[in-house]
């Protein structure tokens, strides 16, 4: 069985048009339209809009579409997580609702895993419907987040892709808290294949990813994978003293040998307030990696899930459904 694991966040007027041209896709690919070899499992995250409802409707015309509905928003990375926890499949495909992603991709996707590829990506080729200011910095990012972590990965990987089913079982035990997918996926290894697409216009909505939310998306992945900033935060601290050492010894070599220097204070404040600003930014990385320990100790649930739609057949994976009813989860300790 294949699985075809959809994140939605407000895409009510995408769902219906996804879900023809996946069909039609697959239904070449596996047979005719009674053949349930597959399934599409749709997450809402928190849709303000009717999402839920496509979902729903979706679900009750067509066996093979199911839905997880969050109790809200939690995030692309986490939808994607619940989304591939509840997926059946022996291959579990994840794509994004607004058709960005063709699902006309998924047959060669499909015939390099049955090549015996156990992941395969989907790597965008960066033409021109995409803005130039989004390839720029995602190329920049992924360069920078593979000189700090020394995982590579490919200009143009979004989370497009294919799991087979031993590889997602192994990462569904990553019990990280802001998940970075895309950089996972490389960190496990496996037999990795990748094919190209053109990415396509969004279809219909408005994207989710503001600046925000690609930043912080950026941060948990560098932190997630390198303790790199650490050292330069070190390096940093090191010239620093260095410096001021230099400069303390200046100052009292002169007084000792009489010699008139006499700080004014301009420098002396400028040079107070270098080092103080050097400090801050050293204190500043520190904290953001204890605030990520923090985080990784509370160890909360990931995502919580109001409630699903379609088959209620036991998905493979339940402990990564179950947060949601216990007690822990409730009390928060
Ligand atoms: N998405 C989500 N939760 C969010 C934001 C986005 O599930 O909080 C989904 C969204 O519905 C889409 C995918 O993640 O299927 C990619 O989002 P979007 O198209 O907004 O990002 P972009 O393509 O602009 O990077
Ligand atoms: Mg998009």
């Amino acid at each position: 069985m294949i699985s075809i694991v959809v994140p939605a966040h407000n895409e009510e007027r995408n769902l219906e048009l996804l879900h023809a041209r996946v069909s039609a896709q697959m239904q070449v690919l596996i047979g005719g339209p009674e053949c349930a070899d597959w399934e599409v499992v749709i997450v809402d995250d928190g849709s303000t809009d009717r999402t839920w409802e496509r979902v729903m409707t979706l679900a009750s015309e067509d066996g093979r579409v199911r839905g997880v509905r969050l109790s809200r928003n939690f995030g692309h990375q986490n939808a994607l997580l619940a989304g591939l926890a509840a997926a059946r499949g022996d291959a579990v495909i994840s794509m994004d609702a607004d058709l960005q992603h063709p699902p006309e991709v998924l047959p060669s996707l499909i015939q390099k895993w049955r090549e015996g590829y156990q992941i395969v990506h989907a790597i965008r080729r960066d033409a021109g419907s995409l803005a130039l200011s989004k390839t720029l910095t995602s190329r920049l990012y992924y360069r920078l987040f593979s000189y700090l972590s020394g995982v590579r990965i490919e200009p143009g990987a979004a989370d497009f892709r294919l799991l087979d089913r031993q590889v997602l079982d192994e990462i569904l035990k990553f019990k990280e808290e802001g998940v970075f997918l895309r950089g996972i996926v490389h960190w496990v290894g496996y037999a990795t294949a990748a094919v190209s697409f053109e990415c396509g216009e969004r279809h219909a909505g408005a994207s989710s990813y503001d600046m925000r939310k690609m930043l912080t998306l950026a941060w948990h992945g560098i932190s997630s994978f390198s303790l790199v900033p650490l050292r330069i935060a070190v390096v940093i601290g090191l010239a620093a003293s260095t410096l001021s050492f230099l400069g303390v010894s200046y100052a009292i070599l002169g007084w000792w040998l009489d010699r008139a220097v006499v700080p004014g204070w301009a420098s002396s404040l400028a040079i107070m307030s270098g080092f103080f600003g050097l400090l801050f930014v050293v204190l500043a990385i520190l904290a953001e990696y204890v605030g990520r320990i923090v985080i990784e100790v509370r160890g909360r649930p990931r995502f919580l899930v109001r409630e699903t739609a379609g088959a209620t057949l036991r998905p493979r994976n339940r402990a990564h459904l179950k947060p949601a009813s216990s007690p822990d989860a409730r009390t928060g300790t």
